[in-house]
């Protein structure tokens, strides 16, 4: 099973609902080998969800408060996103991080809010560029995970906490790492995940920063990698159904 998620992070107003549609459509035939969802602006989630019916193809929020209500002008809860049709929403995305500030405990606190709130939580890490010089990305990868992941949630153990690696300088610059350091961090963050986690292998990890169709099928080929987590190319049904046809073709490379 390879997991494919898309951001669409503040892109897309109701025109852009015939390109969900089309993707729902294009992950009908993958059923079983692949697990795919978007994750919309909030405002389309409600419509998002009615396009898409009985198809296959989940929904995602981008972030959530720590709250489940309350005066928190222009925030929205877990609860909020489960009303609107989401199963699972980012936390943590360096784009948060950075523009709001968000810190490693903060992010922690989203993540049990979502778990709470019944939600699949996507937990988002990764270097800059000065870091990776320095080599320090795994020290850094590790720092993030002790202090974000929702440790003692009991949603860590029923498989509803996804961690996706992505290096800030990967992020939407069309540059991705080696396949030697895709995997050496991959490695590094499921022999982290041993220490909270009896069974670490059962831990969705995904890669994102500038995944295209062009190098889909060579990084979810990777040891460790169980999928992809998408934010350009996730925006028209052509790339995006393209890399969730290579998710299901590694799915099945790995089968047999
Ligand atoms: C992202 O923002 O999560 C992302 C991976 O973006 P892109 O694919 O555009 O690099």
């Amino acid at each position: 099973m390879k997991t494919i998620i898309g951001n669409w992070k503040m892109q897309g107003t109701a025109s852009a609902l015939v390109e969900v549609e089309a993707i729902a459509e294009d992950a009908r035939p993958l059923t079983g080998s692949v697990q795919a969802w978007l994750c919309l602006p909030a405002t389309l989630l409600t419509r998002a969800q009615q396009t898409i019916g009985q198809r296959p193809l989940g929904l995602g929020g981008q972030t959530c408060h720590t709250s489940r209500a309350g005066a928190h002008t222009g925030d929205l809860s877990a609860d909020m996103l489960v009303d609107a049709g989401a199963t699972l929403t980012l936390v943590g995305h360096s784009e948060r991080r950075q523009d709001h500030h968000e810190t490693n405990a903060l992010v922690r606190a989203q993540a049990f809010a979502a778990l709470e709130a019944g939600l699949t939580v996507v937990v988002c890490v990764g270097e800059t560029a000065a870091e990776r010089k320095a080599g320090q990305a795994n020290d850094i990868i590790r720092y993030q995970l002790s202090h974000s992941l929702p440790t003692g949630h009991r949603g860590l153990h029923e498989g509803r906490v996804m961690i996706a690696y992505e290096p800030i300088w990967s992020i939407g610059t069309g540059h991705t790492p080696t396949n030697d350091e895709i995997i050496e961090i991959h490695a590094t963050i499921r022999a982290f995940c041993g220490k909270y986690e009896p069974h670490p292998e059962l831990m969705r990890l995904l890669y994102g920063g500038s995944v295209k169709p062009e190098n889909a099928a060579n990084i979810l080929s990777l040891r460790h990698v169980d999928g992809v987590l998408v934010g350009g190319a996730s925006l028209k049904a052509a790339d995006f159904s393209q890399i969730m046809r290579s998710g299901y073709a590694s799915a099945l490379a790995n089968a047999v």
